[in-house]
């Protein structure tokens, strides 16, 4: 896709070797992820006229080359029901990020602003990302998310591209699968929009080989037929300037 590239030639002028979250998910859109609606604001009033668009509750998350992990840096405010709470919350967080950074010793860059997002509603948070081994090339991974990622270890991988019939066994193969399925009273989940977002990420990678790590971290998917949507993403390219092979 057209647009991908533009935007990881862009991030590698730049000097960047990570695309920012709004250019994560315009590649994930034309990808048909599904992804709740954003824009992007560099000053509060600008937050505060994109949240009206968007519609409250909105999140609003720091937009730096700087910040890779955002909510480690205070970078993050979600479920955001006003006006006051979005120039509140812009404020806060150029503080926060701005003492982040000088604790770390960086001076962080804040001219590219905030990131402002519907507040999507709570679903099962799954792990959805893509690693590539210099051997076996592109993998993706599929997990419960949260901190169940790591207390769990509970993640299964297939080398891209799969299928989607690879993709249902997949998440067969978690333990967290009966969780999909349903458990005591919650019914069960939508698993085939959680199967379309790993094959759309899978068809991305492959025809962006220099997609070196990718995170979709968490997506949530809500109850069967309600769909998922990604409200992390994370995307990692190659900066060795070599021209992408395939
Ligand atoms: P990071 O992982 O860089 O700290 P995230 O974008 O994952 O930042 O935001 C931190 C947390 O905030 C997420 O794990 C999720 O629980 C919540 N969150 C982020 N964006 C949204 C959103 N659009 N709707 C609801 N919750 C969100
Ligand atoms: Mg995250």
């Amino acid at each position: 896709m057209k647009e991908a590239k533009k935007i990881f030639k862009t991030a590698l002028e730049e000097g960047r070797t990570f695309v920012l979250e709004n250019e994560a998910k315009d590649i994930m859109e034309g990808y048909g992820i599904p992804i709740p609606p954003y824009a992007t604001a560099t000053t509060a009033d600008e937050a505060v006229e994109k949240s009206k668009s968007i519609g409250f509750p909105v999140v609003l998350k720091i937009l730096s080359k700087d910040i890779l992990h955002k909510s480690d840096a205070g970078g993050v405010k979600v479920n955001l029901k006003d006006e006051d709470a979005v120039r509140r919350a812009f404020d806060e967080i150029m503080k926060n990020v701005k003492s982040f950074g000088k604790e770390k010793g960086i001076d962080v860059d804040l001219s590219r602003g905030v990131f402002v997002s519907a507040f999507a509603d709570m679903g099962i948070e799954m792990i959805v990302g893509v690693t590539k081994d210099p051997q076996f090339g592109h993998a993706l991974m599929v997990g419960l998310g949260g901190i169940f990622v790591e207390v769990l270890k509970d993640v299964s991988f297939r080398l891209i591209p799969f299928t989607e019939s690879d993709a249902r066994e997949m998440l067969g193969e978690l333990k967290a699968y009966k969780i999909l399925e349903g458990v005591r009273g919650e019914g069960p989940r939508d698993v085939d929009a959680l199967i379309k977002i790993m094959l759309a990420i899978s068809k991305m990678v492959d025809e962006n080989p220099e997609i070196i790590e990718l995170d979709c971290n968490p997506a949530f998917v809500y109850a069967k037929g309600k769909g998922a949507v990604v409200v992390d993403a994370r995307i990692l390219i190659d900066g060795s300037g070599k021209p992408a092979s395939h």
